[in-house]
């Protein structure tokens, strides 16, 4: 017989908030921009996705997870991209370098 007990346990307590997030069977589109979205769009898309995020009940364990892999793309625990940025990075936006890694390659 297989001896499992130096396995890793299981790792289902690091997603299972998401099984009660205020945006689960949402959109995702809503949550990530579309391709060349910029000004105003993007604004008013990311205002509406921090409207859902407002009422989540996982909202400090989204932005946990956000910030501890490093996202940088999307709306997680209320914050956008440049809000999620900044923590991540906050050097980068010191010097106006924010939008950086939005620009398609060359
Ligand atoms: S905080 Fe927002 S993005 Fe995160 S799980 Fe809740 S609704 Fe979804």
């Amino acid at each position: 017989m297989t001896d499992v007990s130096r396995l890793p346990g299981s790792a289902q307590h690091h997603w299972d908030w998401q099984l009660r997030a205020a945006c689960r069977g949402a959109d995702s589109s809503l949550f990530f921009h579309p391709p060349n979205e910029r000004g105003e769009a993007r604004d008013a898309r990311e205002s509406k996705a921090k409207r859902v995020c407002g009422g989540c009940p996982v909202r400090t364990a989204c932005l946990r997870h956000a910030l501890e892999t490093r996202e940088r793309f999307g709306v997680w625990g209320g914050l956008g991209e440049r809000e999620l940025r900044t923590l991540l990075d906050p050097a980068r936006e010191e010097r106006g370098d924010r939008d950086a890694v939005c620009r398609p390659a060359a």
